[in-house]
């Protein structure tokens, strides 16, 4: 097998980091994003200086309040964080063949086949921390190795802000040291059973045989055996993270006037196709939902070529409410669902330059829905 090189970027204390490259006066004071402390919401990012003090993420924030008084406390503000995000991404795809968003702070990136271009892949990734710190002012940790699994481990040793390269041959002596309850994929409760089992290292799990760990855990004795061997197959996908958005209406009162559910559908296409747009999504499958006033639940779908255009998916939508709508009785909920999401730029010139105008067109009408509201309807463009 062709030897591959797989990169884990992972952002540090992604929100609070944020937050304090917005307003340099927060720097190296312990920053908890959140809310209010008061509240009963959890932390949702700590800074390192607010780490020192025991506080992390998902725990109550009057228990983060507790532990460190002098906290400065802030609430979470997820459309900045997602246009960072998207800035790093484009970051990466400027450098990366393939680069694939695992969530709003992480990304994995093959760079097999590479080393043409930027020589010694080990240096380049380096440098490539650099960038995204000198470009967003953030600082990462960067795992590198021959698969995902490894790269993952390894980011996470490096953190905070560094950078671990664990050579190809070298995965089992890398992960083997490391206790049980670091191995990616391994809960808490995991971690006891191990544990109870005399497993305290990752090495330890080598020592049973798969029949053994199968019969156990069933596939997780797989994933068991493979990983604490560095073994990971999965490829890096050039998609995103998120594997589906579905909006949904319960109505005030059940109703069977088609033309109706002709007018909330179109809400749930605009909705969705708003948020598909402001994530540089398209959707390759559309599911329509129909529940009717028994409470029977029918479901049908398409798959489309990837779009994210409000009048192309609001016609295939349609289509598949005069599908699924048979019954003549009362409908009580509509809900629709989009799913095999599709980066934008990737492979974009399978779309022909129609699309790319009426793209253009619903991009600006999403600007003046952000600044406004959603004063502009799809059913002005419907005829
Ligand atoms: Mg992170």
């Amino acid at each position: 097998m062709k030897k591959r090189w797989i990169a884990h970027v992972d952002m540090d204390a992604f929100f609070a980091n944020v937050e304090i490259e917005r307003d340099s006066s927060l720097k190296g004071k312990p920053v908890v994003v959140g809310g209010n402390p008061n509240s009963r919401g959890v932390v949702c990012s700590a800074s390192y200086e607010a780490r020192k003090y025991g506080i992390r993420s998902g725990m109550p924030l009057f228990k983060a309040k507790e532990l460190c008084p002098s906290a400065i406390f802030l609430k979470p503000r997820f459309s900045l964080y997602r246009e960072y995000s998207e800035k790093i991404h484009k970051i990466l795809k400027k450098y990366a063949p393939v680069v694939e968003k695992a969530s709003i702070d992480e990304y994995y990136l093959d760079l097999t086949g590479c080393e043409k271009l930027y020589g010694d892949i080990c240096t380049f990734t380096l440098s490539l921390k650099k960038i995204i710190s000198r470009k967003t002012g953030l600082p990462c940790s960067i795992g590198l190795g021959s698969n995902k699994f490894i790269a993952k481990t390894a980011s996470k040793r490096a953190k905070p802000d560094g950078f671990l390269y664990i050579p190809h041959g070298e995965e089992i002596s890398f992960l083997s040291p490391l206790p049980i309850g670091e191995m990616i994929g391994i809960g808490k409760n995991m971690e006891r059973r191990l544990q109870e089992m005399g497993i305290k290292t990752i090495g330890d799990i080598i020592k049973f045989p798969l029949s053994f760990l199968i019969n156990s855990f069933g596939r997780f004795g797989e994933y068991l055996w493979e990983k604490a061997r560095g073994i990971d197959f999965e490829e890096v996908k050039n998609c995103s993270y998120r594997k589906s958005l579905s909006h949904e209406m319960t109505f005030t009162k059940d109703s069977e006037d088609k033309n109706f559910l002709r007018k909330i559908l179109a809400h749930l296409v605009e909705n969705l196709c708003f948020r598909l747009r402001e994530e540089n999504l398209r959707t390759g499958t559309i599911t329509l939902k129909i529940r009717y006033s028994d409470f029977k639940t029918v479901t049908i779908s398409r798959t489309i070529e990837p779009t994210n255009c409000d009048t192309k998916i609001y016609k295939v939508a349609k289509e598949l409410l005069e599908k699924a709508y048979t019954r003549r009785i009362r409908v009580r909920l509509l809900g629709l669902k989009f799913s095999k999401l599709l980066e934008e730029n990737f492979s974009s010139s399978l779309f022909q330059d129609k699309e790319k105008k009426e793209n253009a067109l619903f991009k600006g009408i999403d600007l003046i829905r952000k600044k406004f509201g959603n004063i502009i309807h799809l059913g002005s463009f419907l005829s």
